[in-house]
This record gives structure tokens, sequence and C-alpha cells, in this order.
């Protein structure tokens, strides 16, 4: 391990997934999005962090879209050795009694200022290890309960003992949601009270010291989102790790539940929105969750036009976007045209050459792309063919669609069907086109080509969201449900605009069709300058504030340092 990663304290981040770079299929959403982002930040800010995740040399998977709007996922490998370093470095954790090995990978994440980061990430694919656990660290989400759980126990213990192998020394460690929450209990085993402290029948464990030490990032608003496992299932992959009675008492009576146990094992908790923060100190009563709102990587995610004018206009951006709220009176109105015009049509060649759609420059276009599942509603715009075409009729609209489902989430997988249904039965009167396989490139291109960035999920489902927030720094205005980071982040008419109230009984159909009737796609037709000033409002009050640098600025001072 390079002297420069050893030499001063870090703050450990364990997370399943993580959006290094287009080329590293380690990711699935929002989450790795998130992850790669926080890294990315923390190279800007000089954060020292290492981060420990899995190799996923089977990646998660790619996207192919067969004529009947089926999707078909194709593997998605990749070469570790082509973009990072083996570590010489050997631990092992027991798993059904045997012992597995695991070996792994050092990624440099490089930023934007010539911070560095250390990146680690953990395989099983060892000479050493039976052909089943070669297997373990390969597929992101893949295999059943007791996968799973293995993967955890290499994430979270094997991490822990990684870590230390290389002579890393960790200041506070940092769970980027509940599956790396068997580190907690190698803590208690590491930092056990030796047995001749202890009187008869007190346990070894030094809980408070290991709360002490870790900060637990929870990402699910909803209890059936949560990782648990059934004990018998754990006794047999973990065996007598830890004792029973002290594992139930932090884990859950009845099942392992691993967001209890990080919350039991973790002196500082947030949730990644306000609202979400609420709706966590709902479901988990007596605990203390605060708020540390996600954001986005600046540079990341904006196009290199509006980079440019940033560069230009706002020197210093991109190491402080606070900057940006100077937009209205720094940048002119038609070089932000300008810039997004740019922005759009490289969007439009690359629909053409991807799916031979011509989408027109000078008529709106919306775009909505996430992981599909039910709870993201990808079909509520599509809920009434019938208004949508009267809509279009008066002020036309194109629409930009992309997003994976999990290959086990049949209603995901429904979704993208049926949204190929509603393409045919629009053709003609709104165009609108998938482009297959959503990753970190579709993602920037459609979050700065499209006018809109539309969001409807089913509150309160969606604990933060952050595309809207890529879409915000290249002034592509939101239009959104009120939930996750938007219930905090709309200005009504500002930043953007706001469907329904927020309350999942709201018909948040009717009023996402009322509001672009009545007030968006009027604005964009027949007011320009009224367009630039949600445009630059977005960028003025929503990038400024809904960034990744931020966010690391307040984990370090709320969270690492305290
Ligand atoms: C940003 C991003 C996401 C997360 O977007 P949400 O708005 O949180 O759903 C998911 N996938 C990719 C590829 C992304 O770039």
């Amino acid at each position: 391990m390079p002297r420069e990663f050893i030499l001063i304290e870090r703050i450990a981040y364990f997370t399943m997934e993580i959006a290094l770079r287009p080329d590293i299929p380690t990711y699935s959403g929002g989450l790795g999005v998130l992850a790669g982002d926080t890294v990315r930040s923390a190279a800007d800010l000089d954060i020292p962090l290492v981060t420990v995740s899995l190799a996923s040399r089977a990646g998660y998977f790619r996207q192919r879209i067969d004529e009947a709007g089926r999707q078909h996922e194709e593997p998605d490998p990749w070469d570790p050795a082509r973009w990072t370093k083996p570590l010489q470095a050997r631990v092992a954790v027991s798993i059904e009694g045997r012992n597995v090995w695991i070996g792994g990978w050092l990624y440099v994440l490089e930023g934007r200022m010539g911070g560095r980061q250390p990146v680690i990430l953990l395989d099983t694919d060892l000479a050493e290890n039976n052909p089943d656990d070669r297997q373990l660290t390969h597929h992101l989400y893949g295999g059943d309960e007791s996968y799973r759980l293995k993967q955890e126990i290499v994430l979270g213990i094997g991490g822990v003992r990684m870590i230390h192998a290389l002579g890393f020394r960790i200041h506070q460690y940092h769970l980027n949601e509940g599956h790396a929450a068997l580190l907690g209990l190698e803590l208690l085993n590491v930092y056990a009270y030796p047995s001749e402290d202890l009187r008869p029948g007190d346990t070894p464990y030094d809980i408070p010291r290991v709360r002490e030490l870790c900060n637990f990032t929870t990402h699910t608003p909803v209890e059936a989102g949560h990782d648990k496992f059934d004990y018998g299932l754990v006794r047999n992959v973990l065996g007598d790790f830890i004792d029973l009675p002290v594992l139930k008492q932090l884990a859950g009576e009845d099942q392992l539940n691993m967001t209890r146990l990080a919350l039991n094992t973790s002196e500082y908790v947030n949730g990644v929105a306000k609202r979400h923060a609420e709706t966590s100190r709902q479901l988990f009563p007596g605990y203390r969750v605060r708020a540390i709102t996600n954001g986005v990587h600046p540079y990341a995610w904006t196009h290199p036009a509006f980079a440019r004018l940033y560069d230009r206009h706002l020197p210093g951006w991109c190491h402080e976007p606070e900057l940006l709220v100077r937009v209205d009176c720094c940048l002119a109105d038609d070089a932000i045209w300008q810039a997004h015009a740019q922005a759009k049509q490289e969007l439009i060649d690359q629909i053409k050459a991807l799916t031979g759609v011509g989408l027109a420059a000078d008529r709106c276009i919306m775009g909505f792309a996430r992981r599909m599942t039910a709870y993201k509603r990808p079909e509520l715009l599509f809920s009434d063919i019938g208004r949508l075409k009267a809509i279009a009729a008066q002020r036309p609209i194109q629409i930009v669609l992309a997003g994976k489902a999990h290959p086990r989430d049949q209603a995901g997988k429904n979704a993208i069907e049926a949204l190929h249904a509603h393409m045919r039965e629009l053709a003609g009167a709104v165009p609108v086109v998938f482009l297959p396989n959503y990753d970190m490139e579709i993602a920037a291109a459609m979050v700065s080509g499209v006018d809109i960035w539309l969001n409807t999920p089913l509150p309160p489902w969606e604990a933060s969201g952050t595309s809207g927030m890529k879409a915000a720094f290249n002034g592509v205005p939101h239009l959104s449900v009120l939930d996750g980071w938007w219930a905090e982040g709309r200005i009504e008419g500002v930043t953007g605009w706001g469907v329904g109230n927020g309350e999942a009984s709201q018909d948040d159909a009717a009023s996402l069709y009322d509001k672009l009737e009545r007030v968006v796609l009027p604005l964009y037709y027949d007011d320009r300058p009224g367009w630039l000033a949600v445009m630059k409002g977005a960028i003025a009050k929503s990038a400024s504030i809904f960034n990744s640098h931020r966010m690391m600025r307040r984990y370090a001072s709320d969270a690492y340092v305290r």
C-alpha cells in the first residue's frame, strides 16, 4: 500500500456498490452513484477516506431490450487488472465453518484538483477457495439470501480485516446503507475486554466504544426495503461469531435486521434528506436520526459547455459550488441558452445514433430515467394516454426514458414492457424513446440534454433521489412529486415545480398533467425569459446546495469530527 495512503488516519467508508467510472460496472443505481460522488468530493476536499467495496467482477448486468420491449440481462464483466493494482494482503473470514480467503484490488480515484483516494475492492476469486466461494464477490445483488449474507460477511468483517492488514489507521467508520453492518460485530470482537477483566456472566463486548467509532447512513424509508436474515441461516453461515443473545439484542429478536444492527452500533445516524430522516424516526422510534441531504458531484455531472461558462464567470465553483448562487447576476441568458442548446443537440445526436429516432431541437424534451421499480412509478406519466396526447396537441412534447430493472424485480420488468407499449400507442402524437442500458454516461447525457427532468415516486419511498440534482447543475428544471430531496429543494416556479402534495393518497397523475398543461409548457413555449429565470433558479438555488461537496463537509463536521 503506497505510504501516502497509510500515513494519515482515514475514515473507512463501506459500500456494497460504487460508481467509480463508466467502464467499471460495480453499481446498480443511485446508492452506487452517491458512493462514487462521495469519494470524488472527498478527493477534491482532501477528506481522507479509504473506501471498501466488492470487486463485483461479473458486474451488475448489461441491459438489452427486445422487439416486444422486454428486458434481457447480459453479462457485463470487467477486468480489475485493467484499472487497479492487485493487493498482496490476504485475510480470511469463517463462512459455514470453513475459511474463505479474501484478496483485493486498489483503485486510486484521482480528483479534479489533484486529490487521491484509495478504494479497496475485495475479491474472493482466489485459488485457495473452493469454486463456490470464488464466486462470492462476483455478482452485485445476485444470488439468494445465503449468497447475500456471505457477501455481507466478506464486506463487513472481511473489509475491516483487510484495511487493518494493509496498515490503515482508522479514525471513524462510515456505513453507506446497512449492507456492511456486520463490521460492527467484527469491531466488538476487536475491542472486546480481556477475559481477566470480566466478572462471571459479563459479556466482553464494549458496545459504547464501537458506537463511538461508527456512523451509519440509512437509505431505505420503508420497512420492506431493509435486509433481514433468519437466525437459522445466520447460525449456519456465520457460526458463533458473536454470542447469540447479544446479537439479538443488537439486531432484532426475530431476524437479523441489518438496519437495526447498524443503528445500535453507530453513534451518528442520518437519513439522506430531511423528509427521509423524519420517516426513519417513525420507522425506528427511539433513535436519534439526523439528516444530511445527499448531493451530486459538481464537475462529474456538469456538461462541459456549462463547466466552461462557470469557469469563466464563477471561477472556483468546482471547489465551492456555493458560488453558483451568483448565476443570476453573472451569467447572460444567451450564454446559458447556448450551453443548453449544445447539450441538447448532443443528446439528440446520441438518440439518433442509438435508436434511429430524430427528435426536434426546437421542441420540449422531457427526461425520466432511474432504476425501474414499482415505487418509482415510471408509468405515471402515461396513466392517461388521451390526456397526454391532448396536452401534446397544444404544445409538443418529446420524451426520453431509460432505466434497468433488477433481474428478479418482475414489477420493474413489467414496467419496462408497459413503457414500450405506451411508446407504440403514442406513435405519431408524442415521440417517445427508451435508451437501453442506463448507466453513468447515459445519465450525464440525459440530465444535461433534456429541457425538463421528471420524477414521480410514490411518497415516502424516495429517500432522496439525486438525478434531479444533476439536472440542476445543467440548468434543467425539475418537475417532481414532493418526496426525497425535492420536498426541501422545490421553490415553486423558481427551482422547478412540485407534483401533488407529497402524500401517497394524492392523485399525482392529474396533478402532473395539470402542471404540465397550465404552467410548465406555456412557460417553455411562450415566455423564454421566464423559462431562463427557472433555469437560473435551478442552478443558483438547487445546484449551489444539493451537491456532494456540501454533503461531505457536513459529514466531516457533524459525523467524522465529534
Ligand atoms: C444518478 C443516477 C441514479 C439515481 O437517480 P435517482 O434520481 O436517485 O433515481 C441511478 N442510476 C444512474 C446511472 C445514475 O446516474
